[in-house]
This record gives C-alpha cells, sequence and structure tokens, in this order.
C-alpha cells in the first residue's frame, strides 16, 4: 500500500488502542536484531507478549548477543550474516530448540519466513537483499534501515507494489510525516520539513569540526543509536540519506523537501499543506515511540517512553541548517537530484568513509570530501547512468566502494 492511498477508515482506526481480543498473536522477525533498533523492537515486543511473538532474529557477527536475545524471547531462528560467527551461535543455542543458521542466503530466507511484521534494522546496503527478501514475500515491513531506500529506492518501491507489502517507516522523521500526511490528498502537500538535531558539533566552528575525534561524534546530544548513524547524524549526512528516503517513500519532489535543525528534537517533521495549514508530529527523543506506530499501525500500544511537557520544556526552537560547516546535506542533495545511480554511489561511498573515520584512518571533513571526490569519480567512469536492475545497482555498490577505499588509501 502507498501511503497517498491511506483511507479515511484507515486513519480512524489509528486512533484506537490495540487489543487482542481475537487472540492471534502477531509474529514480528528482526533483522539486526543486536542492534539499537533491533533491541528496542524486542523491548516493545516482550512488553506485549500477548500481542506479538517472535519467528526469526538476525545479526552481522554477534553470535552470543544473538544467541543471549533468541533464547530471551523465544526466537524460532536465529541467523548471523557472517559464517565465520556460526559455530559459536550453534553452540550457544545448542538444546534450546531454537534453530541456527549463518550466510547470505539463510539471511535472505530468515527474512523471508511467514511472519506477520519484518523489521529491516540493519545498519546500510548490507540490508538491501534481505529486506528486499521481505518485501516479495508481501509482508508488513517496519523500515528503518534508510540505506535500502537511498541505495535503490526506484527498485525498492516497484517490489514493494509488485508484491503488495505494506512498508512502514521506522525513522522517527518518516513516521511523523506518515502520521501527519494521513488520509490528505497528496496534492494537498506543499512541503514535508524534516527536522534535524544539528549533531554534537551544531555550534562548532569550522576548524574545531575538521579537528573533531570519534569519540567527540559518537557522542550524540539527544539519541541514543548504532555507531555508523550517530556519525551520519554529526555530518547531517543523515539528513541527507533521509531526504532521499522521503522522496521514496512520499509523493512529492525534491524541490518540496526541506530540512530545519531543531536541536530539542522534540518535533520530528512538519508537513505544510496548501492552506496554510502545518502538521507536526512530537514525542520525546526515543525510537520505540516509532517503531510502536509500526509494529501496531492502524491501531496504538502503550510504549514505555517519557511524556511529553511542554511547559518544562519550556521553548522548540528551529534554524536553518548551515551548509558551509555541513556541506554533506548540499551533497546528498545534488545526487537526488542527479538522480539514476548517485544516491548509491554516494551511499557506498559515505559506508566506507564512515568506516575509515570510526578506524582513525581519517578526519572528520574527509567523510564528505571522500563521498564528492567518489560522486566525481563515479560521474566521470559512467557510473551514475541509471540503473534499473538489481545486479547493476549491487555492481555500482561495489564499484563505488571500490572508488571511495582508493581515496581513502591513497590521500584525497
Ligand atoms: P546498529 O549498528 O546498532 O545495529 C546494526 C545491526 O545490523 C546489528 O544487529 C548488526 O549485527 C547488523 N549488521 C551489521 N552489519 C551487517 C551485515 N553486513 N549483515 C547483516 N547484519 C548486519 O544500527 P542501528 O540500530 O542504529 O541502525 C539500524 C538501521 O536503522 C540503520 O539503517 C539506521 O540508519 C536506521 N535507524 C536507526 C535509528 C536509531 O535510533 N538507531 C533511528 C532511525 C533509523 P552485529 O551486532 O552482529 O554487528
Amino acid at each position: 500500500m502507498a501511503f497517498g492511498e491511506l483511507d479515511t477508515m484507515a486513519i480512524r482506526q489509528n486512533l484506537t488502542v490495540l487489543s487482542n481480543t481475537s487472540g492471534s498473536v502477531r509474529r514480528i522477525s528482526v533483522l539486526g536484531a543486536t542492534g539499537s533498533i533491533g533491541q528496542s523492537t524486542l523491548d516493545l515486543v516482550s512488553r506485549h507478549s500477548d500481542l506479538f511473538s517472535v519467528e526469526a532474529i538476525t545479526a552481522n557477527c554477534d553470535a552470543k548477543g544473538l544467541a543471549a536475545l533468541a533464547i530471551r524471547h523465544h526466537a524460532r531462528i536465529a541467523v548471523v550474516a557472517d559464517c565465520a560467527a556460526y559455530a559459536d551461535l550453534a553452540e550457544a543455542l545448542s538444546g534450546t530448540g531454537i534453530a541456527a543458521a549463518a550466510g547470505p542466503e539463510a539471511l535472505a530466507e530468515a527474512a523471508a519466513r511467514p511472519a506477520d511484521c519484518v523489521v529491516a534494522a540493519i545498519v546500510g546496503a548490507a540490508g538491501l537483499l534481505p529486506t528486499l527478501a521481505a518485501v516479495r514475500q508481501g509482508r508488513r515491513v517496519a523500515l528503518a534501515n534508510k540505506e535500502c531506500l537511498v541505495t535503490a529506492g526506484e527498485l525498492f518501491m516497484r517490489e514493494v507494489a509488485a508484491s503488495g507489502a505494506e512498508l512502514l517507516p521506522v525513522d522517527s522523521e518518516h513516521s511523523a510525516a506518515f502520521q501527519a500526511i494521513g488520509a490528505s490528498q497528496p496534492d494537498a502537500i506543499e512541503q514535508i520539513m524534516l527536522t534535524a538535531s544539528g549533531g554534537p558539533f551544531r555550534d562548532w566552528d569550522m576548524a574545531r569540526i575538521k579537528a573533531a575525534t570519534p569519540e567527540q561524534a559518537l557522542r550524540h546530544p539527544n539519541w541514543s543509536m548504532g555507531a555508523k548513524i550517530t556519525i551520519d547524524s554529526a555530518s547531517l549526512m543523515n539528513k541527507g540519506l533521509e531526504l532521499i528516503e522521503a522522496f521514496h517513500l512520499f509523493p512529492v519532489g525534491v524541490e518540496q523537501l526541506s530540512c530545519v535543525v531543531h536541536p530539542q528534537s522534540i518535533v520530528h517533521c512538519l508537513v505544510a499543506y496548501r492552506d496554510g495549514s502545518v502538521l507536526a508530529q512530537m514525542s520525546s527523543p526515543d525510537m520505540r515511540t516509532p517503531i510502536a506506530l509500526a509494529l501496531s499501525w492502524p491501531k496504538r500500544i502503550d510504549a514505555p517512553t517519557k511524556r511529553l511537557n511542554l511547559a518544562a520544556l519550556g521553548q522548540l526552537t528551529f534554524e536553518a541548517p548551515d551548509e558551509t560547516r555541513f556541506p554533506a546535506l548540499a551533497v546528498a542533495r545534488e545526487a537526488l537530484a542527479a538522480g539514476g545511480a548517485a544516491p548509491a554511489v554516494l551511499n557506498a561511498a559515505n559506508e566506507e568513509a564512515v568506516m575509515a573515520f570510526l578506524d582513525k584512518r581519517i578526519g572528520f571533513l574527509d567523510i564528505v570530501g571522500v563521498v564528492s571526490d567518489t560522486l566525481e569519480a563515479a560521474h566521470g567512469l559512467n557510473l551514475i547512468a541509471s540503473v534499473d536492475r538489481l545486479d547493476d545497482i549491487l555492481a555500482v555498490d561495489a564499484n563505488a566502494r571500490r572508488l571511495a577505499r582508493g581515496f581513502i588509501e591513497n590521500g584525497r
């Protein structure tokens, strides 16, 4: 179902509270269960054991962490992407009755198992194939993995339409937009404004930002998240990736998407309409709110998050992003406007550069430098041309990573 097709009935149901009167428990699979979103999801699932049970859970290489989650949440199967982690997983699950498996095919099979909802919470383009495997089954997919849409947005949305999958956004800004759009006519939307906290360097000057360490960049003022998205938030590349994500999710053009810095992270997105109304969604910065909505939509369930006290907050502030100190936003916007494979190149180069920054092989501002250089080189090599097939997208991703590694290793 596309968001533009939401009907009034669905939105009215949205206001009711989910209660399990039918007695059927909905099976949830969690891809990326050991991560920040994965664990928040499992926390909600365990608080609502009358509503949800766990089918499959997956991780990359954290076999011990995954096995502990599988046992605690009574999963049917646990899968690690990294085959080298299989022995540890199998040993930790031995005698529990929980199946263990490893490797990319097992990951895709886990994603395709019968489930009422698959939470796509793997980080990076590594999540693309397993998430597509869930989409192809026509499942409800609660999408946290924004890199899927950045890398392969058009193909991904085509697959959603073809399979009849129900795609629900988990990213807080997109969940907020989804709620603020509700049953409105798509052509009534003038602007979707994603908010950005501004990250830990919001009021730092250029010299300090240039010298920023991974430890400083990992200290996000409001959100507790995995390392990659935390670095993306510090550079504002995260907001660029989210603009691309929003372009694929919502029925608007590039020029209708904007970003405003809101340091308190209370308002997650604002949707402006042609009649002058602006609808916003607010909540404390805790991902369990949007995850709960994606699990239970069109109903709502309890989420154990801090309630808003606006009088205590006193003020909510907004400011324009500074694209001189945070050039990643403009680079991502240009890639979106260029279309074709440019967003896939942007994403691949950014993943490589963020890893290199976390390993202290490059400086903070080199992240966006590597991304720009890779986009330019990819353009010169004609890699940016429109890509339609999955194999071509995967080849672009691999080539862009090779180019980016070259810039990282040989200096720019
Ligand atoms: P984390 O780094 O906390 O967790 C990532 C998860 O993905 C882990 O389970 C990890 O397994 C698994 N994983 C990593 N690499 C691979 C791989 N190659 N193959 C299979 N599995 C892999 O990430 P987050 O939870 O922070 O983010 C997940 C996604 O959600 C990202 O796309 C992010 O942008 C998005 N998101 C996150 C938000 C947040 O608050 N955290 C907010 C909005 C969106 P292992 O533990 O074994 O490494």
